[in-house]
């Protein structure tokens, strides 16, 4: 007997219930958790003490998409730029909230250079870079009672590579003693899960508002990380940042996080997402923020620029004019949208095809908001548009790129300027979870 077809539309699942974050640099605010839409962030990879060089990726990163960027504070010398960073961005109108990623010697930066503790929205605290025994508690609570003090969120950051010792040897001694102990790896996840929460409870404890801590429990491989995900989740309602530690580079990296965020996001968990990239040697650190937006955007979770469908080409295909087209076009829409997203609300849904040639060209085209069908080999040489399903004009010669992008921008003025103001359109299909 052959199974019934589901014919209900694919949705992911409802959004964990988390509580609300708020990561604010003056009326700019950043909601983390509590239904808001997945959060972007990224992170430097300059020296926090070239106080110009951090500022200018900063903003660079925000003018990407990132909406929170962690800077390293790591030394007396980073630590004491940091106000002047946030000076700098100011004067850049650059409003992006900054997060200060802390080890060892958080507790002694935050105090000594108040001016960082202020110009930092947020801190980043990991329980396991903190010493041992009564220090490492004092520790922990002299950051806590910099955060209380001046109001700011952190992020309880818990990693596989850095995880509390102690911690660990206490509960793979219980382990041992168990009558049918468990495998090494997964007393390793209970106890990142164990840390983070731990922890979390502590920082209340000690004054800080439960709606102030964000966590993560990162780890590198795709399998650890989704299983500790799914157990943070079903024992706190804490917001969850979501990644994969040292993901690698290049498409290794990219598909990794892919698959391991996927999984999550579709299970309604995780509430703001780094992709933590190794860039090629000269590569751009936006990249990291362009696949975070990438993965969102590609589920169905959130809208930040037009996508462009693009066939693989194949034999048909003999020349690059349809590649370079679909990679012009693509560039000059993400390049747009600084404008564009304030100019025209809506237009970050719209959805472009580029097909190289009438196989599935017309169809896919009807199927976009605006789409063309360039000449395969043998194919005479002209290209349909269709725009809004119907096929409009036909394109000739050598000025097929810049009389296609005209027909664009013509359209996204003439449909998104006049929804102005107007709710942002959505695509059958695309379920945005939340408003962004
Ligand atoms: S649309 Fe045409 S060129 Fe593109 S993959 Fe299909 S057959 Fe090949």
């Amino acid at each position: 007997m052959t199974a019934a077809l589901d014919i209900s539309e694919p949705s992911v699942a409802a959004r964990r219930a988390t509580r609300a974050v708020t990561v604010r640099w003056g009326d700019h605010a950043i909601q983390v958790g509590g239904g808001a839409p997945v959060v972007v962030q990224s992170m430097t990879n300059t020296d926090t003490a070239d106080a110009q060089a951090t500022a200018r990726q900063v903003r660079e990163l925000w003018q990407a998409g990132s909406e929170l960027v962690r800077v390293t504070v790591n030394t007396p010398e980073a630590a004491a730029q940091v106000g002047e960073i946030r000076n700098l961005l100011d004067r850049m109108g650059v409003p992006v909230p900054l997060v200060g990623d802390f080890h060892y010697n958080g507790h002694k930066l935050l105090t000594q250079f108040p001016d960082c503790a202020q110009a930092l929205s947020k801190y980043r605290i990991n329980p396991g870079n903190m010493g041992a025994g009564k220090h490492r508690d004092d520790n922990f609570a002299q950051m806590i009672e910099v955060a209380c003090r001046h109001d700011k969120p952190i992020r309880i950051g818990v990693n596989w590579g850095s995880l509390d010792q102690i911690l660990l040897a206490r509960m793979m001694d219980e382990n041992a003693a168990r009558a049918t102990p468990w495998p090494a790896n997964a007393v390793m996840r209970e106890a990142l899960v164990v840390s983070a929460i731990s922890n979390a409870e502590r920082a209340q404890e000690l004054g800080l508002r439960g709606d102030a801590i964000v966590l993560s429990c990162k780890v590198s491989h795709v399998q650890d990380l989704i299983a500790v995900y799914q157990t943070l989740s079903a024992r706190c309602d804490y917001p969850l940042h979501l990644g994969l530690t040292e993901a690698g580079m290049g498409s290794k990296g990219i598909v990794a996080s892919t698959a391991a965020l996927a999984v999550l996001l579709q299970q309604g968990i995780g509430d703001t997402i780094r992709i933590s990239l190794t860039p090629e040697p000269g590569g751009d650190r936006c990249r990291e923020v362009v696949v975070a937006q990438e993965i969102l955007q590609t589920m169905g979770l959130r809208a930040f620029t037009p996508m462009v469908v693009a066939c693989p080409g194949c034999g048909r295909t003999s020349s690059t004019v349809f590649q370079e087209l679909a990679a012009s076009i693509q560039a000059y829409l993400r390049a747009q949208m600084p404008v564009w997203k304030n100019r025209y609300p809506g237009v970050e849904n719209m959805h472009v095809a580029v097909m190289g040639c009438v196989v599935n060209g017309p169809g896919e085209s009807r199927h976009a908001d605006i789409g063309i069908s360039l000449p395969g080999t043998g194919e005479v040489p002209s290209a349909p548009v269709y725009v809004d399903g119907k096929r409009t004009v036909t394109l000739k010669g050598d000025t097929i790129a810049e009389e296609f992008k005209q027909i664009v921008e013509d359209y996204v003025a003439r449909r998104y300027g006049q929804e102005a103001g107007a709710a942002p359109a959505h695509r059958p299909g695309v379920v945005p979870r939340t408003a962004d």
